[in-house]
């Protein structure tokens, strides 16, 4: 790991690895993220290729830093406190996907994932068996694994399943045929 990324993270624990674009180019910069607000260092930090290197329009960066094919291109490093990880996914697929918001659950993340499961599986039957193995199927078995974290208190294992959930939605928004992308 570059020092600068254990500069920027202040040494702080990694809540999430997430890879937020689909792209198989090597890194050249490495974006920062805002400070994460309770207490020093970045949020995040992005690795980006040229071609995605002036930054993802849903990840506004403070800083760019030159970087040398340190991590494939779109993987996020993420250092934010739990909760705050799981509003990010809410904001930046979950809702978009499900139409699920945190806050109409009084942000109670068991309550908020259950309901966001239950959108996906009622479209995955409406889909019909059109695709078993698609994303959409994977999607609705890591919910179902977040769902299970969250009722047992474990909201971190959640957030773990939610990453991949996020990955797997992008292969969603890839095939907008589908009818399934984020409105
Ligand atoms: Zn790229």
């Amino acid at each position: 790991m570059p020092s600068l990324v254990q500069q920027l993270s202040a040494h702080r624990q990694l809540t999430a690895l997430r890879a937020v674009v689909r792209c198989k180019a090597k890194s050249t910069v490495l974006r920062e993220g805002p400070a994460a607000g309770d207490g020093p260092g970045a949020a995040w930090v992005a690795f980006l290729c040229p071609a995605h290197s002036e930054g993802l329009p849903e990840w506004p960066a403070t800083a760019t830093h030159a970087d040398q094919d340190s991590m494939p291109c779109g993987s996020v490093l993420d250092f934010r406190p739990t909760e705050q990880l799981l509003q990010s996914h809410a904001d930046l697929w979950l809702t978009p996907l499900t139409g699920v918001r945190p806050e109409t659950y009084g942000g109670v993340w068991p309550d908020v994932l259950e309901q966001a499961e239950r959108v996906v599986r009622e479209r995955l039957e409406q889909e019909g068996d059109a695709d078993e193995d698609g994303p959409l199927q994977s999607i609705v078995t890591m919910m179902w694994f977040a769902c299970r974290a969250a009722n047992e208190g474990d909201l971190m294992q959640a957030a773990v399943s939610l990453g991949y959930c996020e990955t797997l939605a992008q292969s969603l928004e890839a095939r907008p045929e589908d009818g399934l992308a984020p409105q």
